[in-house]
């Protein structure tokens, strides 16, 4: 349907309805988002603090090497082998402009939920 707002043009919402739903047709980015966003919500039971230990279980971060991060989850999360070079550039041009509320953590830009060359996808990697 055209939207009004943007010059009548028509956006694609594409939906996953399959087995897995979005997360078998999702860019595979993994991101936890900034710890700071998370407090910054005040929400009992939603600070970063709280939701880590879901995060940690969640996942199977291949590379793990810090108490942070964690192997054994039913998510499987890789480093991106060959980053695109224009991602560090783009993020160097964009810390300095402070663009973002939070400090920009370039280490998450670099992780996608895959296992191998397949995604891994919420079909698949349920919890027990
Ligand atoms: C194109 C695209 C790219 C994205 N890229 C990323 C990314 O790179 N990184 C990231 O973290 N997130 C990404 N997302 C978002 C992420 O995939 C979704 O937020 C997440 O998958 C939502 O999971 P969900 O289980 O809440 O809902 P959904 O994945 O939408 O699952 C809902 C399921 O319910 C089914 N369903 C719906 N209605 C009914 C019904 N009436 N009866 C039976 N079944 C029904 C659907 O078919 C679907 O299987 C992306 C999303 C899209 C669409």
């Amino acid at each position: 349907m055209p939207q009004r707002q943007v010059d009548n043009r028509v956006l694609p919402v594409p939906r996953g309805r399959v087995l897995g739903g979005c997360s078998s047709i999702n860019g595979m980015v993994y991101f936890r988002g900034h710890a700071r966003e998370y407090d910054e919500w005040q929400q009992p039971g939603w600070s970063y603090a709280d939701l880590l230990p879901y995060f940690q279980r969640l996942e199977n971060y291949e590379a793990a090497h810090t108490p942070q991060r964690q192997r054994g989850g039913p998510v499987n999360v890789i480093d991106i082998p060959k980053p695109n070079p224009l991602v560090g550039r783009f993020l160097a041009a964009a810390i300095p402009l402070a663009c973002h509320a939070a400090p920009i953590s370039t280490e998450a830009i670099r992780k996608v939920s895959a296992r191998g060359r397949r995604r891994s996808a919420t079909a698949g990697a349920s919890p027990e």
